[in-house]
């Protein structure tokens, strides 16, 4: 089958993400000549050359200074062009918040079909199926479209591997956007204050909840997280308090994390925080309450403080990586 990998951007820059659904895209596809990847943004041509190697021979650019910021508009003409340029079967991204806005917009444009924010996916004739956490994470849903139209799906991140494949060699196609009419504009996109990977992208987090009791005691959390390289999370109950930004909430109205390891302190573990994080590969659980829900889904369990054990923590670990 034939399939075209939307590349995602921030601040110029290829996200890691992308290459997960190169990767996933190049397994669909079969062989480079049926997979193309597709680029929007200004100066986007000039990244195409870091595409090579994974799996794609056709990279199509649609390089412009009117692209410099994301518009639903822009964007989503910009990869129709390239969607009637390559004729794929299947357009594939990854469910970030830019995947979230612009694949259903896609699908209803083209007539397609749409599978999102899928945590397994195979071919399926000429078209997909697929596995889909539903309703908080409390299901998986198996989800398929039958190939008869044009399908769009995106893909969870953290959850697939990003791996080379392919001899290196790409042709760069320009494609170009249409012109924006007006009636969107962007105006700014402001980012988080965090020099940290973005929750979403982040393979340890370390999470404070309710139990943290002010915004200056998440200090214990960072200097742990600058130890071991995480990216500090919280809870609702933690941003609602106001102890923390809204950026770094994790859970069903907060993002959905997949980490490598997740360090929950404080938390009880209720289904909408669970719903964001539960697919986490380690999640450590630090709780006063032996009964705490989130002892349930967690690889390891440490009751006690976490005054006294994250600091115990930071410590150890302070001594194994130095
Ligand atoms: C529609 C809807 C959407 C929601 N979306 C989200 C969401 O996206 N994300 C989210 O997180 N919540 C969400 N919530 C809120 C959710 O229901 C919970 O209220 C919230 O997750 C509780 O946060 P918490 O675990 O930090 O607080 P609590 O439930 O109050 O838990 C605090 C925990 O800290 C422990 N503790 C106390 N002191 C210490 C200490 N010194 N050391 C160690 N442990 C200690 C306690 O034993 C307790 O288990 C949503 C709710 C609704 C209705």
């Amino acid at each position: 089958m034939k399939v075209l990998v939307f590349i995602e951007l921030r601040d110029g820059k290829i996200k890691s993400s992308a290459h997960e659904a190169l990767t996933v895209g190049a397994k669909l596809a079969g062989g480079a000549a049926n997979l193309a990847a597709v680029l929007v943004g200004q100066a986007s041509a000039g990244l195409a050359g870091q595409l090579a190697g994974w799996g794609a021979d056709t990279i199509y650019a649609a390089d412009s200074t009117d692209l410099a910021l994301y518009n639903i508009q822009t964007f989503s003409g910009a990869v129709e062009a390239a969607i009637k340029a390559f004729s794929p079967n299947v357009v594939l991204g990854v469910a970030s918040p830019m995947g979230r806005d612009l694949f259903p917009r896609l699908a209803a444009r083209m007539n397609g079909a749409i599978l999102t924010d899928l945590t397994a996916i195979e071919a399926s004739g000429n078209g997909i199926s697929g596995t889909k956490p539903m309703y908080s994470g409390k299901c998986l849903a198996e989800v398929a479209t039958d190939g008869s139209v044009i399908s769009f799906a995106t893909i969870r991140q953290n959850v697939f591997p990003a791996n080379k494949s392919g001899n290196g060699n790409a042709t760069v196609t320009p494609v170009s956007a249409p012109a924006a009419d007006g009636k969107i504009k962007t105006i700014e996109i402001r980012k988080g204050k965090s020099a940290k990977p973005d929750l979403t992208e982040a393979s340890v987090i370390i999470s404070g909840g309710r139990a943290m009791g002010n915004a200056d005691n998440f200090k214990v959390l960072v200097e742990c997280a600058d130890v071991i390289g995480a990216t500090v999370g919280a809870s609702r109950a933690a941003v609602d308090s106001g102890y923390a930004s809204h950026e770094m909430q994790v859970g069903q109205t907060g993002k959905t994390v997949n980490p490598n390891l997740y360090i929950a302190c404080g938390i009880s573990g209720s289904i909408q925080h669970m719903a964001g994080m539960r697919t986490s590969k380690i999640i450590v659980a630090v709780n006063t309450d032996k009964e705490a829900p989130i002892f349930g889904i967690a690889s390891y369990g440490i009751v006690g403080d976490l005054f006294q054990v994250v600091p115990l923590l930071t410590q150890k670990f302070k001594a194994l990586l130095k």
